[in-house]
């Protein structure tokens, strides 16, 4: 049986939390084991954060957060209306970032990619992103 939640809110650091328990709490009915529940709240963290500190430059906006649990997995879709992306292939590699001197990484989609079991990206500028998770 499917189930659908969706999840509104503003572009503030501390939502940050929120959206990745809400998304723990979502995957529960699904019996996940400790493991897939740690998995899916650090790829939550790491898209929910990106909109927040990359879409929306750490300024006003709205993140939208939908699950949708189709059988045994969880759909996980994370989208803000920010700057976007000119190139989504290159920001996806491993250690790209455009905020170096902000102490990132550029390992965000790496970790979701590798804790997540599909991960699809859409992106254009001016237009915002939208990140699609399977697990
Ligand atoms: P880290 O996640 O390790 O703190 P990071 O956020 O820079 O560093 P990624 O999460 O892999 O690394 O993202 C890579 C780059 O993709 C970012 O530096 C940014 O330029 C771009 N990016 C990611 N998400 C978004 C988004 N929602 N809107 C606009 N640009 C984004
Ligand atoms: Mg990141």
């Amino acid at each position: 049986e499917n189930n659908n939640v969706e999840l509104l809110f503003e572009a503030k650091s501390e939502n940050e939390a929120f959206a990745r328990v809400v998304a723990a709490a979502f995957v529960t009915y699904l019996d996940p084991t400790m493991e897939e529940l740690q998995d899916i709240k650090t790829a939550v963290s790491e898209a929910v954060t990106n909109a927040i500190v990359h879409g929306y430059d750490n300024g006003p906006g709205k993140v939208r957060m939908r699950l949708k649990g189709i059988q045994n997995q969880v759909i996980i879709e994370v989208h803000d209306d920010g700057l976007g992306m000119e190139n989504v292939a290159k920001a996806m590699e491993p250690l790209y970032t455009t905020k170096p001197e902000q102490e990132r990484s550029g390992m965000g989609f790496s970790f979701m990619e590798a804790f997540m079991d599909d991960l699809r990206v859409a992106s254009a500028p001016g237009k915002g992103t939208t990140v699609l998770m399977r697990k």
